[in-house]
């Protein structure tokens, strides 16, 4: 039996997985992507994580790796499809199974670090073209629009990116936002307003993705006035926000109504011997910085609890 079992192998779970070596407790650490790294490992660039400004996410997700390999972290491949209470010890506390549909392992605590996806449009023809015009990966697939028009949709940080990284190689980017204004960090705002070839469409949802073999136009509306227009492009980005990937968890520890498991900064969640860290924790500010905060704070709060 494993002392903590850490649900996913981000920044949150690998710092865990850091942090638990250190602390001597027997751990494994569950991932369902082939590469380690979550959300970061598509990410061209980072420039807030203290130290490293610029660094590739991908690259910084390898460190990571290394940092947990180098200390003995145990891995295992599997999607978790639940956990689950199967006794008490000798000293009244859980003993819980962790489902995968690659086996089942038992542990005394676990940490839930499985992070969060894309959330989708919901709109006519975004499943149909998903791989030919409709990505949630700029730096994945950025490539195949060199000398193309290509828009994104959203926002926040990753839309705002996304469209800097796409000016590189497309002759035209629009950057389409539901609102009149962007929730972007300012400095990514500043370099975007300053790029020829990117256009910002405000106010402006989307409401249809057409196309014949691959995407060639949008409907957009324009919510303030009410209007609908097409945008010929080749493709769009989508890029409105994260989910929780909390599904398989929602039935044994306490959710917000948005599916982020609710915990402190101690990373405790309604269930003893159950912890969370990283993007799929209710909390203020997700990012690498915080992920890997969590992760720490976490492994203390199991350390602490496997010692009373
Ligand atoms: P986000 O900050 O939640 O922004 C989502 C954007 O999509 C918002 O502008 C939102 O509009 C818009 N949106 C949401 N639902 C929509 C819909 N149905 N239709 C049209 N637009 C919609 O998400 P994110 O940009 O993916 O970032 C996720 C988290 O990662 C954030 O906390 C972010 O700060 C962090 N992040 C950090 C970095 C970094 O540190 N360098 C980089 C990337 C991401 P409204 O503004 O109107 O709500």
């Amino acid at each position: 039996m494993y002392d903590l079992i850490i649900i996913g192998s981000g920044p949150a779970g690998l710092s865990a997985a850091v942090y638990a070596k250190r602390a001597g407790l027997n751990m494994l650490i569950i991932e369902k992507n082939p590469v380690s790294g979550g959300q970061i490992i598509d990410t061209y660039e980072v420039d807030n994580y203290l130290g490293i400004p610029g660094v590739n996410g991908f690259d910084l997700a390898m460190k990571f790796r290394e940092h947990a390999d180098k200390l003995g972290a145990e891995f295992a491949d599997g999607t978790v499809t639940g956990i689950e209470k199967v006794s008490d010890n000798a000293k009244g506390k859980a003993v819980y199974k962790v489902n995968t549909d690659n086996g089942s392992y038992e542990t005394r605590t676990v940490i839930i670090a499985s992070g969060a996806h894309h959330s989708k449009l919901g709109i006519v023809g975004e499943e149909e073209y998903i791989g030919k015009g409709v990505s949630y990966c700029a730096t994945c697939d950025g490539a195949f629009y060199r000398g193309k028009v290509a828009a994104v949709n959203g926002g926040g940080d990753v839309a705002v990116e996304d469209a800097i990284f796409l000016a590189r190689f497309c002759e035209k980017v629009y950057l389409i936002h539901r609102r009149d204004e962007l929730r972007a960090a300012k400095i990514l705002q500043n370099e975007l307003f300053g790029l020829g070839n990117v256009e910002v469409i405000w106010d402006s949802v989307v409401k249809e993705i057409q196309g014949e073999d691959k995407v060639t136009n949008l409907k957009i509306e324009n919510v303030k006035e009410k209007k609908e227009s097409d945008l010929k492009v080749d493709g769009i980005f989508v890029a409105i926000g994260i989910h929780p990937t909390t599904d398989n968890f929602a039935d044994i520890v306490k959710c917000d109504e948005n599916g982020y498991i609710i915990a402190g900064e101690d990373c405790a969640t309604n269930v003893p011997g159950i912890f969370v860290a990283g993007d799929c924790r209710k909390k203020r500010l997700r990012q690498i910085v915080t992920a890997v905060a969590d992760g720490a704070n976490a492994v203390t709060a199991v350390q602490d609890y496997l010692i009373l």
